[in-house]
């Protein structure tokens, strides 16, 4: 039997992308056949950049991995997975709170779309890695530069001092 060609999408709001999700990203291109990434536009509290540069800041990232897509979107994550005929929805946990909240998210996304999601275990390291976190500490003058990407780093120095 032919092998089925898997397509994932990993969404979140990635403002920035952190060490922890481009480990999910490389666990997910290892599983499946084409991972897309999927940046929300939808609001976020005290947002730091656009979902235009948030994009912009992964793609530089994945630029040589050929089975990673980077994209935006807008609206019901749900409804994009399925115009962009996606197979299963990749998130990542870090820890049993993380659990709790999505089994919710992953259980209404199956009832209301019928699609499965598939998550990944992030290595240990990264377990308290969140962007939330890391705007915050950072805006506060924190040194974070071991939870993102240099790139990453230095746009979050620039941002910082034009606030
Ligand atoms: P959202 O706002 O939708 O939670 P995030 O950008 O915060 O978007 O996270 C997107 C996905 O990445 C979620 O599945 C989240 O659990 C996962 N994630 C975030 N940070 C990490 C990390 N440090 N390690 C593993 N997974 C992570």
């Amino acid at each position: 039997m032919k092998k089925k060609f898997i397509r994932a999408i990993f969404p979140g709001s990635f403002d920035p992308i952190t060490n922890g999700h481009l480990d999910v990203i490389n666990r997910g291109v290892k599983l499946f056949d084409e991972l897309i990434v999927a940046v929300g536009r939808s609001p976020i509290k005290n947002p730091l950049f656009t979902p235009q540069e948030r994009v912009e800041m992964i793609a530089e990232l994945v630029a040589d991995i050929p089975t990673v897509l980077v994209e935006s979107f807008d609206g019901l994550m749900v409804e994009y997975a399925k115009r962009r005929k996606a197979d299963v929805i990749l998130r990542g946990l870090r820890s049993l709170t993380d659990v709790q909240y999505e089994f919710k998210l992953a259980m209404t996304n199956r009832s209301v779309a019928g699609i499965e999601t598939v998550f990944v275990m992030t290595s240990a390291e990264y377990g308290f890695t969140s962007s939330t976190l890391i705007r915050e500490v950072a805006s506060l003058g924190g040194d974070v530069s071991r939870l993102v990407p240099k790139t990453v780093y230095e746009r979050l120095q620039q941002r910082l001092k034009k606030l």
